[in-house]
């Protein structure tokens, strides 16, 4: 049983005065956590603390941070299994994405540690007797809420974002992932100096007191859309930044003329990953009509052969979902969606016994205005569109309340130039469903939020920028 502890003002073990909240194993219901929870006055406190720190951060060096933050990213490299095992301990995923996370996690650090220093600014070219030039600065403190569904590799994104750039950080991480939040921070914490970094744990009533608080400069939200539009209306009445990274609805268009087993492994891969618990994950598939049939057996026959079990069992495929409050949102879109006339192909029941399981599930007969298609399902689910032309399935995939990513599966270049010049989302992918090259950044459209959270991009998020001239005094000399 992990034991969270907070960090406030550079003191382990602060506040917890509004009790305490318990996580539980979603692969067999056992409780895995006990952490603290904040109370506003303790988060208030925290935010004053960190304030008083952020001077003096500010001004250390770039190069000087960016040597703390490659130490931060040894430490968490050297803590990197036990992280994998409290995230798979208390969300579920298979182990060795819960492995894969943290590997990401570390190297996003060390980018950050090598780019932030060259991130330098600009010289302007004004008077010939006048020096005129852009310097970037921190912004100063930040608040970074984060999400549960890959919480070491979305969390050292922000924080080593913010860290290395000058800024102050109080991270407060989801309440279904504190330990791994917990162990994250001690790991980053042991290579800063005090009170650079503050963890609060607790549930949205915390998130939302910490990203009420006044005195904050930016507050960064990874999660869910509805949050990060209390947080956005927070913002406007702080006057804090408000960076936020949301919900998506990716559409998967497969075109006429591909392989349909292919293209079900793709869909299988972006419906299934993480049991359908990524921001990027394919939500709703649209399917030409010539591919349809086969389309959807060989997705039938992969979602049926996926090995399900405990994260922590080296053979799973498929994890639990994060919680069983969670599942009730994934089962009732479902059994909506059948409600109105689709069909269950694979899985769509709820599984007997303990843990929060729900199995990789196909429905077929969709109609794009269902919920089920067209909100955020967050779950292993394969809902299937049948459309009778590529620009039907574009015109589909472009009308949604949503604006992350999309992937197109097609053999035509004029359909490939066509869905990303069209498509109105961030990252536009052809032909494959995950992957891109690294330090790739995009702006969520819409309801998937605002701003860059990740990329190269991130550290400007967490700048600002003065604009410097300098002339010597009454026009004449130094
Ligand atoms: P969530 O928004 O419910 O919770 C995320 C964080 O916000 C948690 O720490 C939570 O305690 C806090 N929070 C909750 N209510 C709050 C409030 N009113 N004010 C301030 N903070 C509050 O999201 P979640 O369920 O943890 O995560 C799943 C969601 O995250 C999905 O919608 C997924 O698409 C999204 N997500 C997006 C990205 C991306 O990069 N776009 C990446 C990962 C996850």
């Amino acid at each position: 049983m992990y034991t969270v502890a907070q960090l406030m003002g550079g003191v382990w073990g602060a506040g917890g005065e509004g009790g305490e909240l318990v996580v539980h194993d979603p692969a067999d219901g056992t409780p895995v956590t006990r952490a603290p929870v904040a109370t506003a006055d303790e988060v208030a406190k925290a935010v004053e603390a960190a304030r008083e720190a952020a001077a003096e951060w500010a001004a250390t060096a770039p190069a000087e941070r960016a040597a703390a933050l490659h130490r931060a990213a040894d430490a968490v490299e050297a803590a990197a299994e036990e992280l994998a095992r409290a995230t798979t301990a208390e969300m579920g995923k298979p182990l060795d994405d819960a492995r894969g996370g943290v590997a990401a996690g570390v190297g996003t650090l060390r980018q950050y540690a090598e780019l932030a220093p060259v991130r330098g600014g600009r010289t302007l070219h004004g008077g010939h007797d006048a020096l005129d030039f852009m310097t970037p600065e921190p912004r100063g403190v930040v608040a970074a809420i984060t999400p549960w569904n890959d919480p070491v590799a979305v969390s050292c994104g922000l924080l080593g974002a913010a860290l290395v750039t000058g800024n102050v950080v109080l991270h407060k991480p989801s309440e279904r992932a504190p330990a791994t939040g917990w162990l994250l921070a001690r790991a980053l914490d042991s290579a800063l100096p005090a009170g650079v970094l503050s963890l609060l744990t607790g549930g949205g009533e915390v998130g939302a007191a910490l990203a009420g608080q006044d005195g904050l400069d930016v507050v960064a939200h990874v999660g869910s859309t509805a949050t990060g539009r209390a947080i956005a209306v927070a913002g406007a009445r702080t006057g804090a930044k408000v960076l936020l990274e949301n919900g998506g609805s990716d559409p998967l268009l497969v075109d006429a003329g591909v392989d349909p087993v292919w293209a079900a492994e793709q869909a299988a891969t972006g419906c299934f990953a993480n049991a359908g618990q990524i921001c990027v994950a394919v939500e709703r598939v649209y399917v030409h009509r010539d591919v349809a049939g086969d389309f959807v057996d060989a997705l039938v026959a992969r979602a049926e052969a996926l090995v399900v079990g405990a994260g922590a069992d080296p053979d799973t495929q498929l994890g639990p979902l994060v919680d069983r409050r969670h599942r009730d949102h994934v089962h009732g879109q479902v059994t909506a969606a059948v409600a109105q006339g689709a069909r269950v192909r694979a899985g769509g029941a709820l599984p007997d016994g303990p843990g929060a399981f729900y199995p990789a599930t196909v429905v077929e007969g969709c109609r794009h205005e269902m919920v089920l298609v067209r909100e955020e399902t967050f779950g292993p689910v394969a809902p299937v569109v049948v459309v009778d032309s590529f620009d039907e399935g574009l015109r589909c995939a472009a009308d949604s309340p949503y604006g992350l990513a999309a992937t197109v599966l097609t053999g035509s270049m004029s359909h490939a130039q066509r869905a990303w010049r069209e498509l109105p989302v961030g990252t536009v992918k052809i032909n494959s469903v995950f992957g891109g090259a690294p330090g790739g950044a995009a702006q969520p459209r819409r309801g998937s939020g605002q701003g860059f959270g990740y990329g190269p991009e991130l550290l400007d998020e967490f700048r600002t920028v003065k604009a410097v001239h300098l002339e010597a005094p009454g026009g004449g000399h130094w």
